[in-house]
């Protein structure tokens, strides 16, 4: 009977089993070794097979699996591949991310004379891909989670991996105006910390009430030669801390009761005017701007995620130490637990932090 006991210990040793499969296996053998304690003699006949099973299925098991192309996603593959990893990126709907979508980045390190976004991002991706990492188009729209084990859905394929990270990013919120895709980094942006210092002595206009827009008009007084608060209430909803500096500030003006209704491009496709309607007296009218920084709030990519790990209110992943969720075998980096800087280099770093923790999860799971 000495040899019974592990029947059930046999499937947790060693390295995980997979889902389905081998919760069959382990069903099966648990069930004869209980039902059949007396035929000893045919346990290591079984065990070795459940050893080969499991051989098998950690063969179709990915080690590390990436949720997202950004900053943070692409940094974590660099590190995983590096580390032998052979991680597999799921892109999903915006490869790159959201550095994709910009011009010139002047605030990565390494770059003295700035570098174009999306090649700063094919850099990265090169470099993941030199030391092996994989890449996918698809999307993760599903996760469940089980003691050690983490299954991720790609599109409609589920896939087993025994480590997971979360680099899906935030999304700003935009109006859904006419050109916006064309117009972003062409004028229009959601980043004043990235794109404020291009707009030097020019007007520009925030739009937006809370806290961020009262940051962001107050952080781009320093360029610009003025700063236009658009806000479709008459008062803000920031703090009253932050109201009263923009309020105070005299190159900020804001604008009440008024919404943005056309961006107006120039013959080149950079941001000239836009279009206000101030929704109480329907007047519109024209408000020259080189740029209009949108200050609405981000949504955190987490629908596929929701309810299995923690979150706050708005859907921000909760990270412990830098890059660990409440789940082993489950890190999270880059914007989509980061409320607060939303910047490259800081989706970057804890990209890396968490392909280190996957792999010290890893080399803890083989011994
Ligand atoms: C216009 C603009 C200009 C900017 N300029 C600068 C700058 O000059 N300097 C700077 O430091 N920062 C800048 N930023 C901010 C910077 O781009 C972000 O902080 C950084 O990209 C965050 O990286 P991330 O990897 O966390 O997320 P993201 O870049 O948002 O990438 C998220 C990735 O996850 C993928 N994804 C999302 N959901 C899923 C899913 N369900 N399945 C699979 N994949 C998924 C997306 O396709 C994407 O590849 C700018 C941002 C914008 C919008």
């Amino acid at each position: 009977m000495d040899r019974a006991a592990p029947s059930g210990d046999a499937t947790n040793a060693a390295s995980p089993p997979s889902f389905s499969i081998e919760v069959a296996a382990a069903t099966t053998a648990r069930s004869t070794f209980v039902r059949e304690p007396a035929r000893c003699g045919q346990m290591p006949v079984r065990l070795a097979l459940l050893a080969h099973l499991r051989g098998m299925l950690s063969l179709l098991m990915e080690k590390v699996i990436i949720v997202g192309s950004g900053c943070a996603g692409l940094s974590a593959a660099i590190y995983a591949a590096r580390a032998n990893l052979n991680p597999l990126v799921l892109e999903g709907r915006q490869p790159g991310g959201q550095l994709s979508t910009t011009t010139l980045v002047e605030n990565y390190p390494g770059f003295p004379d700035g570098i174009d976004g999306p090649q700063l991002i094919i850099n990265m991706h090169d470099q993941a891909e030199k030391f092996g990492a994989r890449f996918s188009y698809a999307e993760a729209t599903g996760l469940e989670l089980d003691n050690k084990h983490v299954r991720i859905k790609a599109d409609d394929e589920w896939l087993e991996t025994q480590a997971l990270i979360i680099a899906s990013g935030a999304s700003a919120r935009y109006l859904g105006l006419e050109n916006e895709d064309k117009l972003i980094g062409h004028g229009l942006t959601s980043c004043a910390t990235c794109d404020g210092a291009f707009y030097k002595n020019v007007p520009v206009c925030v739009i937006g009430g809370g806290d961020s827009a009262a940051e962001e008009s107050l952080f781009l007084t320093r360029f610009a030669s003025k700063v236009y608060l658009i806000h479709r209430r008459d008062k803000m909803r920031a703090s009253k801390i932050m109201a009263d500096r923009v309020l105070a500030n005299k190159k900020i003006e804001p604008i009440w009761n008024t919404v943005v209704t056309k961006y107006i491009p120039d013959e080149k496709g950079e941001m000239r005017a836009v279009r206000l309607r101030n929704v109480k007296t329907k007047e519109e009218r024209e408000l020259a701007v080189a740029c209009v920084f949108v200050a609405i709030g981000h949504d955190p990519n987490t629908k596929a995620f929701a309810g299995k790990l923690d979150a706050d209110r708005e859907g921000y992943l909760i990270a412990k130490n830098l890059a660990e969720s409440k789940h082993p075998g489950v890190f999270i980096a880059g914007d989509v637990a980061d409320r607060v800087y939303k910047q490259a280099v800081t989706a970057a770093g804890t990209g890396c932090a968490a392909a280190m923790d996957a792999e010290r999860y890893l080399s803890e799971l083989e011994r």
